[in-house]
């Protein structure tokens, strides 16, 4: 214990903590600084039912937002911790291509809050996988980080194969919204190695950011054929778009 606090002490003295989304030396490996703290925008009730756009008025607790009304999705219930913007997106970016992983323990807190209505139900996680050429790249899957600290943190079974990325999409973020749907169709496929009964089995699936829903909605398809009683997904940051 003692040396690894020394380890601890020395390692910030060598690499001081910077802030994940402005990158200013901070004081303590909080995260981000207090500035940019302070730019997050967190998300809560009310919102959506299904897939927790957020409202801003209560409509009701069982109300549903246009795109959901609209296009029924495949999964139960989606909760994010925060709005994708120009602030977390650096943060989220960061994460995802620049190695800071130390922002796992942090996020993975701020996630936790945020789903905190799947604790008592969920009974595997599983995080949205990328695929094995996009993970060789990257060396790390970033919901895998996510999901294995929250099944460690709320006693959960994780798997992280449980799901496999047969198709390498191009990358969400250049596509138009009806172009993600198409781009993530039947790309995943549950693990034939893992044998998991998943007959009726509460799954809560792991991702970084929802912008549509086509990627959630399609693994959630697939878990469900599989027999999984519920799906429910929890993310750090969603795409809020106007109205
Ligand atoms: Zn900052
Ligand atoms: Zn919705």
């Amino acid at each position: 214990m003692v040396l690894a606090g020394i380890w601890h002490n020395l390692v910030d003295y060598l690499l001081p903590p910077v802030c994940g989304s402005c990158g200013e030396v901070v004081q303590q490996s909080q995260g981000v600084c207090a500035d940019c703290w302070g730019k997050l925008t967190f998300l809560g009730d009310p919102c959506c039912l299904c897939c927790g756009y957020p409202f801003e008025l209560s409509l009701g607790k069982d109300a549903l937002c246009g795109a959901c009304s609209g296009r029924p999705k495949a999964f139960d219930r989606c909760r994010a911790a925060l709005s994708y913007d120009a602030c977390s997106k650096d943060m989220i970016i960061g994460y995802k291509h620049a190695d800071r992983t130390h922002l796992t323990e942090i996020f993975a807190r701020w996630m936790s809050g945020a789903g905190r209505e799947f604790w008592n139900s969920a009974d595997v996680l599983v995080p949205v996988p990328l695929h094995p050429r996009r993970l060789l790249s990257r060396r790390y899957n970033q919901s895998a980080l996510l999901a294995k600290v929250l099944a460690r943190q709320h006693n959960k079974v994780f798997v992280p194969d449980l799901l496999l990325r047969r198709k390498n999409t191009v990358s969400q973020g250049q596509l138009s919204s009806s172009g993600r749907w198409r781009n993530v169709a039947g790309a995943f496929e549950v693990n034939p190695v893992r044998k998991i009964n998943l007959d009726g089995k509460n799954i809560l699936l792991i991702d970084d950011v929802y912008t549509t829903g086509a990627t959630v909605d399609a693994c959630s398809r697939i878990l469900r054929k599989e027999g999984a009683g519920s799906v429910c997904a929890l993310v750090l940051a969603r795409v809020l778009r106007e109205g």
